[in-house]
């Protein structure tokens, strides 16, 4: 594959303008705070921007990531080839169903805390667990967000997706918009049917190993979803609201990180098992695990990808050890990864 990052600047320019960028730190687009240059960043307002790049993507073989606020996402130090394009398609609108039931049309790009903020005055119930949730709904759907006893999968109805899954670099065919309904997603605990396909492995050392990337990642790019609401008291939504993001400045840290690291295991919590294994307030380089919350890494200020994956690295290794669990990542991990969770190897957490 041939990439000439200066050459799709300049033609993409025309289009997007100061909306499109080289050499774009990663860093400064995800909550962690780490992650190398992407070569071409661009930022995507509406529904037909989105299909046309990826239309012209696919046609012209341009490698392509799509992706939303960058609140669940460990980008790598060595960055990302290709196109980085953050789905910022942000209107929705409330619709009252024959059967009287009401739906919230949400495009992929809305984000959770201020569409709370605007439905709880109003009296729409539906979402009210997820204030402290920083994702887009798109985002939201590919782990199943949730919090409080609530998630997605309890009021989704539908996501529209754009499906460029026969695109690949030897051949070239037109995405496709196609419609899922909730029983097609695979709703589980921080899991859908999306994230199958980029489950990371574990090498013998315990580094992660990240799947290959295809050509336009992922290749069913949600831009639409379905939601059910239904009437709440303003007051009581607000309360529940206000309840929970308190409960979230007791129990989480206030330093930059992509929330929880770890899935919780069947019938325990990754935070208590990193607990046990004495790592709550290791540090490696400029990455934390946190002494308020031991499930998440925190950069304490100019951390690395690589700081963070050695953390990650020793709290499975530990768990493992000690109890014969292998926790699974929550995090994704994107960009160019070495072996060895990108030079990882070369500097061990202590
Ligand atoms: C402080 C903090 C607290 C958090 N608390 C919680 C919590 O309580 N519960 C919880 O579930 N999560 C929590 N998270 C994690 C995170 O906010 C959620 O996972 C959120 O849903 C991610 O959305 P995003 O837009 O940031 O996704 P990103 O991180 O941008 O992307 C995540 C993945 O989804 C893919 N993706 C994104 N948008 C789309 C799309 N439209 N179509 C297809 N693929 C897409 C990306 O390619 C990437 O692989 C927390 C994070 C932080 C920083």
């Amino acid at each position: 594959m041939t990439f000439d990052a200066m050459a799709v600047y300049t033609e993409l320019r025309t289009h997007f303008r100061e909306r499109v960028r080289l050499n774009e730190p990663l860093a400064r687009h995800c909550t962690f705070g780490v992650g190398g240059p992407a070569d071409v960043w661009i930022t995507l307002d509406s529904r037909d921007e989105l299909m046309s790049l990826v239309r012209l993507c696919a046609e012209r073989h341009w490698p392509l990531l799509l992706v939303g606020n960058g609140t669940n996402t460990l980008y790598a130090d060595a960055g990302m080839r290709g196109i980085v394009a953050r789905i910022a398609l942000n209107n929705y609108s409330i619709e009252e169903q024959e059967d009287g039931t009401v739906l919230l049309l949400a495009e992929a790009g809305v984000s959770w805390p201020r569409l709370l903020n605007e439905l709880a005055p109003q009296g729409w119930g539906g979402l009210e667990f997820g204030p402290g949730i920083p994702g887009t709904l798109g985002g939201g759907v590919i782990s199943n967000a949730g919090a409080h006893n609530g998630d997605m999968a309890q009021v989704l109805e539908w996501i529209e997706v754009l499906d460029a899954r026969s695109s690949s670099e030897e051949q070239y065919s037109v995405p496709i918009v196609r419609r899922y309904q909730h029983d097609e997603l695979d709703l589980s605990y921080r899991h859908s049917r999306f994230r199958e396909l980029r489950r990371v492995q574990f090498d013998a050392q315990g580094y992660p190993e990240v799947a290959p990337r295809q050509l336009i990642e992922p290749a069913e790019i949600i831009m639409r979803l379905g939601i059910r609401l239904h009437r709440e008291e303003p007051q009581k939504l607000r309360e529940l609201i206000e309840q929970y993001k308190q409960h979230r400045k007791r129990t989480q840290p206030p330093q930059q990180s992509a929330g929880s690291v770890f899935k919780n295991p069947p019938g325990d919590y990754a935070g208590r098992l990193i607990e046990q294994v004495g790592m709550k307030g290791m540090v490696h380089g400029k990455a934390k695990i946190s002494e308020r919350h031991a499930n998440f890494i925190v950069n304490l200020g100019s951390a690395s990808a690589t700081d963070v994956v050695a953390l990650i690295k020793e709290a499975r290794n530990r768990v493992h050890e000690k109890f014969g669990v292998d926790l699974e990542l929550e995090v994704e991990l994107r960009g160019e990864w070495g072996k060895s969770g990108d030079s990882a190897a070369q500097s061990e957490a202590q």
